[in-house]
């Protein structure tokens, strides 16, 4: 089931979290329950609730969260290997109602997920 928007509260800072960058788009942080070495979550502020929200309008901020993946991936050193997952509504796993893409890395990655 989906909770409240919990990272509404992470990108008005009132919930504290592990910034890892941010500007004028999005936040990414590092996540609560981290299921690799390097587990970040980055989020747009704008609000999409899942990636079956997303609109034509939204084609720009999508790229720009993949830019921004790849630019942790070289900062947090897991260049070499990394996956992204947006996990889509509950049946895949969709916990919050606020698009997020996780940054995984920092281990060798099964395939295929579960
Ligand atoms: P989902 O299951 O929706 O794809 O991913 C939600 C992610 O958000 C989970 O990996 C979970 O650990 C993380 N998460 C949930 N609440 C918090 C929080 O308050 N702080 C941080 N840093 N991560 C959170």
């Amino acid at each position: 089931m989906m909770l409240e928007n919990i990272f509404l509260k992470i990108l008005s800072k009132e919930i504290p979290a592990r910034i890892a960058h941010e500007d004028n788009l999005c936040l990414a942080f590092h996540d609560i329950n981290p299921q690799a070495p390097v587990h970040v979550l980055i989020i747009p502020r704008k609000v999409i609730r899942t990636h079956a929200d997303i609109t034509d309008s939204d084609k720009e901020l999508l790229g720009h969260l993949h830019w921004v993946a790849a630019k942790l991936a070289q900062e947090l050193q897991i260049e070499d290997g990394y996956r992204i997952v947006i996990n889509c509504l509950e049946k895949a796993g969709q916990t919050v109602p606020h698009i997020h893409m996780h940054l995984l890395g920092g281990r060798n990655l099964a395939w295929p997920p579960g």
